[in-house]
């Protein structure tokens, strides 16, 4: 996927507001690109342009050089709580693959194989609230998962567990990485987060939200959650920080002289 010279404008009570300006990025298969950045500074709007939830933007979202993309191409996994409390786990990560005729049978075996991977074999019965959130929003990726989309965007689908469980999930996502091969974009505040599973952390500026850079993480794979202590890490997560910082002075610099 390419994503070439994106700006994206609302409408605003005095005007119109630019959320996004001229954005340039690839992202390689079976890359993670964690995608970092002050607060309003237009991470979730720039996934919903990828995402083709918006239309209404400058520049290109290219995916084989093709500016329109099937529904396959593209999973998204939100925030907020997205499974259908009346349906099983089963049901809900089995759900879509309906819209897509598959037979029965063939949804039910897909659909068990992505509940194994992201470890929820053996609930498979349960409703969402008998599942706890960590458990819920692995429900949710496993469902965009066996939609087999060529690229997985993923916004802050972790945020609202505990520190633990993101980083147990983590380890999942990253057993996906190796197993599937899955491309995966992936909005998130944790700095941590983003070294543990990104081959590549995009930090955009305050708002409007430019690349600001493109950091490497060249940790060794496979990784687990163990890495998280070692000095390399430390090293990466502080030079992300330092930019943030500069982006997050800038922008409190700018609302003061706003107000
Ligand atoms: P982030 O995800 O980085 O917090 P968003 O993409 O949600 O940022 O928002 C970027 C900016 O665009 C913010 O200033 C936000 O208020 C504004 N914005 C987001 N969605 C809309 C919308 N539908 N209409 C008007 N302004 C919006």
């Amino acid at each position: 996927m390419r994503v070439v010279n994106v700006g994206k404008r609302y409408d605003a009570a005095n005007g119109s507001l630019l959320a996004l300006d001229a954005i340039s990025f690839d992202v390689y298969d079976g890359e993670i690109i964690s995608v970092i950045g002050p607060s309003g500074c237009g991470k979730t709007t720039l996934f919903n342009v990828m995402g083709g939830l918006v239309d209404d933007y400058t520049g290109e979202v290219l995916i084989d050089g093709r500016r329109r993309h099937t529904h396959r191409q593209i999973g998204m996994v939100f925030q907020e709580e997205s499974n259908f409390p009346w349906r099983t786990t089963l049901e809900n990560v089995a759900f879509p693959l309906e819209a897509m005729d598959i037979p029965r049978k063939d949804r039910i075996a897909k659909a068990r194989h992505f509940i194994e991977l992201v470890g929820l074999g053996g609930f498979e019965n349960q409703y969402p609230d008998e599942l706890s959130g960590g458990m819920r929003q692995r429900a949710a990726l496993a469902r965009a998962l066996a939609f087999e989309p060529r690229i997985l965007l993923m916004d802050e689908p972790f945020a609202a567990l505990d520190a633990q469980t993101r980083l147990l999930i983590g380890d999942k996502v990253l057993a996906l990485r190796q197993e599937l091969r899955q491309t995966m974009l992936l909005v998130t505040h944790s700095l941590n987060e983003a070294v543990q599973l990104s081959d590549r952390v995009v930090v955009l500026t305050g708002r409007p939200g430019r690349v600001r850079r493109i950091i490497e993480i060249d940790l060794p794979r496979p990784r687990s959650s163990d890495i998280v202590g070692s000095a390399r890490f430390a090293n990466l997560v502080g030079a992300i920080w330092q930019d943030l910082r500069d982006e997050a002075n800038a922008a409190m610099a700018r609302s003061q002289t706003a107000s």
